[in-house]
């Protein structure tokens, strides 16, 4: 199996839009790849330890290289081979903040975004407390300027939050007097086993999943609940209209859906209490331990969501260039779809009938007279 479709090779080409500071960064990072400073890796799967994958995509959403697949063994979407731990430590110091949100600084628009999330995931955690929240200590692991954590102190529970972003832990302390501190999992000592720790968008930047749920697994409280949150390959019709290539970014390792977060969760001994496609999933230790439970391989069905999910993105996209008249562009896009050479006016007609099976019957008519007066004049599209 291929890509995913062109526009998936790499052509070095960004496909958002990005503001001076951002194109700065990517040319940067474009350079240190090209010169070996950023040293990549290829690893096994850490869910099923299988050394098959299929590609899905080179590049990521700012044309930077990006080798995404899937795992045969357990379907697991993940970056491989990825920059190594090295690697990532100075992109994350050098570049990260400044490539993804445009800004070197925290902002009060992230913190309230943070905030809205800690919202969401303590009503959905809340269900699963025996005892008042007050009774809670709750550590979130990648904390930035801690508003998840500041819904959650709202409620009465006992929060603390650790990040390695430095400016953003003094924003959160500043500003709302939070506890934050620097660090990772690692080399945290705790006077209080926390009952809640929450991942809110950090697990899919981990290079070593494993090392870090067996921290996770050390430092919970018995019977306590882990929340995370991960961007969901399976949401992507929400979240980035339906464009998967505009949810890769060269800082995520791994590329969840809740049945391989689920999968990888399991292999580590944690079992979920609840989870959606978001992705939020709620776990707590296996009675099992580790290796308790088993792991469902999604590899054909991720492929076959994310293929049909192409096919409708390319197809929209075919509309669009139709709509604004630019027929030819329309042409190479339905072109890719078919296989169909662009100069044949079938490209259009296999078009026209994808529409109509998405239900989209007055598209597929306008196409239909469309083709006509394309290949009226010339039998070419104009
Ligand atoms: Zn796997």
């Amino acid at each position: 199996m291929g890509l995913l479709s062109p526009r998936y090779a790499r052509n070095g080409e960004a496909h958002v839009k990005l503001n001076g500071l951002q194109a700065q960064m990517k040319r940067q990072i474009d350079r240190k790849v090209e010169k070996g400073v950023y040293i990549f890796e290829a690893i096994p799967c850490p869910v099923c330890q299988s050394i098959e994958f299929d590609p899905l995509a080179e590049q990521d959403r700012y044309g930077l290289h990006f080798p995404v697949v899937i795992c045969r063994g357990c379907g697991l979407v993940q970056t491989n081979p990825r920059m190594n731990q090295t690697s990532y430590d100075e992109f994350y110091n050098a570049e990260y903040r400044r490539l993804y949100e445009g800004s070197a600084a925290p902002t009060d628009g992230s913190f309230a975004l943070q905030y809205e999330r800690g919202k969401q995931l303590f009503h959905s955690v809340v269900r699963y407390f025996t005892r008042p929240p007050a009774d809670y200590f709750v550590l979130e692991v990648g904390c930035g300027s801690g508003g998840v954590v500041k819904y959650f102190q709202e409620q009465g529970c006992r929060v603390k939050g650790i990040d390695l972003g430095e400016e953003y832990l003094l924003h959160g302390r500043q500003k709302h007097g939070l506890d934050l501190t620097p660090g990772t999992l690692a080399d945290l000592a705790l006077e209080e086993a926390p009952d809640v720790i929450i991942y809110s968008h950090v697990m899919e930047h981990i290079l070593d999943p494993t090392a870090e749920l067996a921290l996770v697994r050390h430092h919970l409280a018995p019977g306590g609940l882990l929340c995370i949150e991960v961007p969901g390959v399976r949401f992507v019709q929400h979240a980035y209209d339906g464009d998967f290539l505009r949810m890769l970014q060269n800082a995520h390792t791994f590329h969840f859906t809740l049945q391989s977060l689920t999968n990888l969760l399991g292999v580590n001994g944690f079992m979920r209490l609840a989870g959606d496609e978001l992705v939020r999933g709620i776990f707590t230790p296996a009675p099992g331990g580790k290796g308790g439970l088993g792991l469902v391989n999604e590899a054909a069905s991720i492929r076959a969501f994310l293929d049909a999910l192409e096919s409708e993105y390319m197809l929209l996209a075919g509309l669009a260039r139709m709509r604004e008249g630019a027929f030819p562009q329309a042409a190479m896009i339905f072109s890719q779809l078919t296989g169909i050479a662009p100069e044949s006016s079938y490209a259009y007609r296999c078009f026209a009938l994808a529409l109509r099976r998405m239900g989209r019957e007055k598209d597929a008519v306008r196409i239909e007279e469309m083709i006509d007066q394309v290949y009226a004049v010339s039998g070419r599209p104009q």
